[in-house]
């Protein structure tokens, strides 16, 4: 169900916020073997009671999220529930106050069921790195959901809420969306407050929503967006360009990007969808990014660099679980050993070296020019179109342990990380199956605005997706 399809039966009074718990909960029970979820909050019940409350005596002005389920990626702060970011070190960490957006969710009136699991401190592709074991792609249990929101996505993808919030610092919430078959929305760089939200890269992190329509996407931003005294990153509304909407949409293709690596019938249904786009009468036109396939060797500079220092809290005496050694010195080594994962290590170590003082002006240097660079190339861009599609991932989802050689999981990101580089928004919406294995598989397409122009990919969403639901 959508969550206005939800709300139209909490309205009549035939299906209340409490009955929609207690299925949640029951849904995530018989779904225990796909390991969607690391916590249950057992305020929600509360939560539940109040909302139907007030729809007995508010109906229909009850705010808009009043008694909806919502799953939260466990690396957004809650106040007073555990939240790990599914790493050994933040085991028993409590948080002390909820994020901005969680603020914003709870006078909204929504309902937080529990947190969910993702690649540890969101550093992957397929919830593989979860320190607490991995979560199942509910559409077929031997693939990952994809990551690093991946236990966002299994969630709404099983049925036991009807969306989720998920982070995305490279792909993290768009690539999981396409593997699972779901919308998934990356907003503008700043438009959302990062405030709460366990920092991986910091100059890429947003958070946003994974839903089954547009429209709820869109409801789910619209109620966590805006200026945040706690997030100096966040932008005002007076700075946001005048977002054109339009009936129908001039849209580019950067093939040369999208030339190598790609599954045959990912690019077939690809192209299938081009044809629907113009069939609708919408424009389609090639264009050229060149800095765009230089986008991942940026990002597997630049994130790890931040990544490296923002983690440097976890030693075991700021924050994370201490494990004693002779010394203070001991104490930092071993507790980051013990408490942090393999892939989260090798980018604290990448992230130092690109930032030593001998190699700062060779790769981090180099990778942030680019990235401006990057920006310019867009801009550019958006002055001939509204629009640029890619396909979201070159692949469906993929078998348990299959990416073993790292590069081939960092490939995954090729289409996603340049819009987190240059801060724009994008939204990765279900484009059809592909089969493996006699099973169908979904995979998405992605579509990239320009920088602020969040509204129009909801309206585009609208008319191409929701539209045939
Ligand atoms: N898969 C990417 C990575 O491993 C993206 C992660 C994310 O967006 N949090 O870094």
């Amino acid at each position: 169900m959508t969550i206005k399809e939800l709300r139209a039966k909490f309205i009549t009074g035939e299906y209340t916020p409490v009955d929609a718990l207690n299925d949640t909960l029951s849904n995530i029970k018989e779904n225990e073997d796909i390991h969607a979820f690391l916590e249950l909050f057992s305020a929600a019940l509360d939560q539940a009671k109040a909302a139907t409350e007030r729809f007995k005596t508010e109906g229909e002005k009850a705010p808009l999220l009043c008694g909806i389920p919502l799953a939260i990626k466990n690396n957004i702060l809650i106040q007073g529930e555990r939240t790990t970011a599914a790493s050994k070190i933040l085991e028993n960490y409590h948080a002390t106050y909820d994020a901005t957006i969680i603020k914003k969710l709870r006078e909204a009136g929504a309902v937080l069921v529990g947190g969910t699991n993702l690649d540890e401190f969101a550093m992957g592709s397929s919830t593989e790195n979860s320190a607490f074991g991995p979560t199942k792609n509910p559409l077929d249990s031997s693939r990952v959901p994809g990551g690093s929101s991946g236990g966002s996505a299994a969630a709404v993808a099983m049925g036991a809420v009807p969306a989720a919030i998920g982070t995305d610092t490279g792909g993290s919430i768009r690539q999981p969306a396409s593997f699972c078959g779901l919308v998934g929305f990356k907003p503008t760089y700043g438009a959302v407050s990062r405030f709460g939200l366990i920092a991986m890269g910091s100059s890429f992190d947003q958070a946003g929503p994974l839903t089954n329509s547009v429209a709820d996407a869109e409801l789910l931003h619209n109620t966590m967006a805006g200026t945040d005294a706690m997030d100096s990153t966040t932008i005002t509304p007076d700075t946001y360009p005048e977002v054109i909407i339009k009936d129908k949409y001039r849209i580019g293709i950067p093939r040369d990007f999208l030339k190598e690596g790609i599954d045959a019938d990912v690019m077939e249904l690809f192209e299938k969808n081009i044809q629907d786009l113009i069939e609708a009468g919408h424009e389609v036109v090639n264009i050229e990014l060149p800095l765009f396939a230089k986008g991942l060797a940026a990002y597997y500079i630049s994130m790890p660099a931040e990544v490296s220092s923002n983690l440097a809290r976890y030693d075991g005496i700021r924050f994370g679980t201490k494990v004693e050694g002779d010394d203070l010195l001991g104490d930092y080594l071993n507790s980051r050993a013990e408490g942090l994962g393999a892939e989260v290590k090798r980018r604290i170590l990448l992230g130092t070296y690109v930032l030593s003082a001998g190699y700062y002006d060779a790769y981090y240097g180099k990778s942030e020019a680019l990235r401006d660079m990057m920006r310019e190339e867009l801009k550019d861009t958006f002055k001939d179109v509204d629009l640029v599609m890619t396909p979201t991932t070159p692949t469906p989802a993929f078998k348990f342990g299959s990416q073993e050689d790292l590069l081939a999981m960092y490939v995954q990101d090729i289409f996603t990380v340049p819009v987190n580089l240059t801060g724009v928004p994008a939204i990765s919406l279900p484009a059809g199956m592909v089969q493996r294995d006699g099973k169908d598989l979904p995979v998405g397409v992605q579509y990239i605005a320009p920088h602020a122009g969040d509204a129009r990919l909801f309206d585009f969403g609208k008319k191409i997706y929701d539209s045939k639901l």
